[in-house]
């Protein structure tokens, strides 16, 4: 089975980096990259040892299996064969015409962000890998902005108290983003809808807020659900109380299939300190606050909003790294002797395969 690698349009990620290629030859996959489609993340195309290097075209034409992080434009769709296997981060909650499209193509296509967030399946998550990524670039990219320190400074002019910083949602990246400012130095609070989140928060050092009557839902596969508009109402007031103080706030809150949360409206940031920093991680979705305008960084009333939910792409070594392990490891259960073992029983699979026909989900 040939396995495609192109190389990523407007990202400097690579989907595979080379030490995959042993690995992948076990399973029966012959790996094809397309030339200098690791350049971005500093692999070269003869690093790839054990592979072949192709131009797209001919890459595109001779594949089984392609795959990638962004899915492939419409152009590159077309010119694959029917039946092949594409494989990438399909996002079909925000994409609803996605699927649709692919079937045309007749194509079989493996979301990876589909992949259930169960532990059997958490060497695959390529959700949490990036988000990681996003959260400790987060707190970085608000020191790069940020006009003071985030340690406390004990100096022969002086003392500096230690930057206060706000954290918005405490999955997999407001985690990261909380331990990351903590190991900086920072005093930090944050904010979960699941109560679950409270001693994760705790156990890292920082404080959690307490705001009652979140709503939440077991059978949500462990995502927060939409919270009520008088819920988002307080939160919004507790969050103003405390954005006043704040030197950094950081947003990650995500309610998945559905626009981010408001947690930050303008009002709020116009109550902020002069020079303090907003990162918004939520922003392709609409943005946790008001006024982020998504991959931009602006200045409001002298604070300044970044917007990106792609920050893993800023580390794209180790985000390449991540994501090629994680591939790996969803392309062990997937293919059997260099062949697609398409095990509808396995609910790994079953997340993942977004184009089943309806027949062939009776058949298979
Ligand atoms: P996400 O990116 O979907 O959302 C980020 C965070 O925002 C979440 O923690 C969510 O609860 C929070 N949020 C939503 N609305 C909010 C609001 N109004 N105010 C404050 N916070 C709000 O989340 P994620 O990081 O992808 O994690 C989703 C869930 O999956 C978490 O429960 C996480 O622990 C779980 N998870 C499980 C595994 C596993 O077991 N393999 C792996 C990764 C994540």
């Amino acid at each position: 089975m040939k396995l495609a690698i192109p190389r990523e349009v407007n990202d400097p990620r690579v989907a595979l980096t080379p030490d995959a290629v042993a690995k992948l030859s076990e399973l029966g996959i012959e790996v094809c990259v397309e030339k200098g489609a690791g350049q971005g993340a500093f692999y070269a195309d003869d690093d790839y040892d054990g592979g072949t290097v192709l131009d797209r075209e001919a890459l595109l034409k001779s594949a089984d299996m392609v795959l990638s992080i962004h899915p492939l434009p419409d152009e590159d769709l077309a010119k694959l064969s029917p039946e092949t296997v594409v494989i990438a981060e399909f996002k079909p909650f925000a994409d609803a015409e996605i699927t649709d499209r692919l079937r045309g193509y007749k194509l079989k296509a493996f979301s990876l962000d589909m992949i259930p967030r169960t532990t059997l399946a958490q060497s695959m998550d390529v959700l949490s890998s990036m988000a990681s990524i996003a959260g400790y670039k987060a707190v970085l990219e608000a020191s790069r902005l940020l006009p003071r320190y985030f340690p406390m400074m004990i100096t022969a002019a002086g003392s500096i108290r230690p930057a206060t910083v706000l954290v918005l949602g405490a999955g997999v990246a407001g985690l990261q983003a909380i331990a990351t400012a903590r190991r900086l130095g920072a005093q930090v609070e944050a904010f979960d809808t699941r109560s679950a989140a409270k001693e994760e928060v705790k156990s890292l050092g920082a404080k959690f807020i307490e705001i009652e009557g979140a709503k939440e839902d077991t059978g949500a596969g462990g995502y927060a659900v939409e919270q009520s508009e008088e819920f988002l109402k307080r939160q919004r007031e507790e969050v103003q109380n405390r954005a006043m103080k704040a030197d950094v706030i950081i947003t990650t809150a995500q309610v998945r299939g559905r626009k981010a949360p408001l947690l930050v409206p303008k009002s709020t940031v116009e109550q902020m300190k002069p020079g303090s920093v907003i990162v918004d991680l939520a922003s392709s979705t609409g943005g946790n606050c008001e006024l982020t305008q998504d991959n931009q960084t602006i200045v409001h009333n002298k604070v300044s909003i970044l917007g990106n939910s792609n920050l893993a792409a800023l580390m794209p070594q180790n985000a390449s790294q991540l994501y090629s392990n994680n591939v790996v490891n969803f392309l062990k259960i997937l293919v059997k002797d260099g062949a697609l073992n398409l095990d509808l029983s396995n609910e790994i699979i079953r997340g993942a395969y977004i184009t089943p026909a309806p027949e062939a989900n009776e058949n298979e």
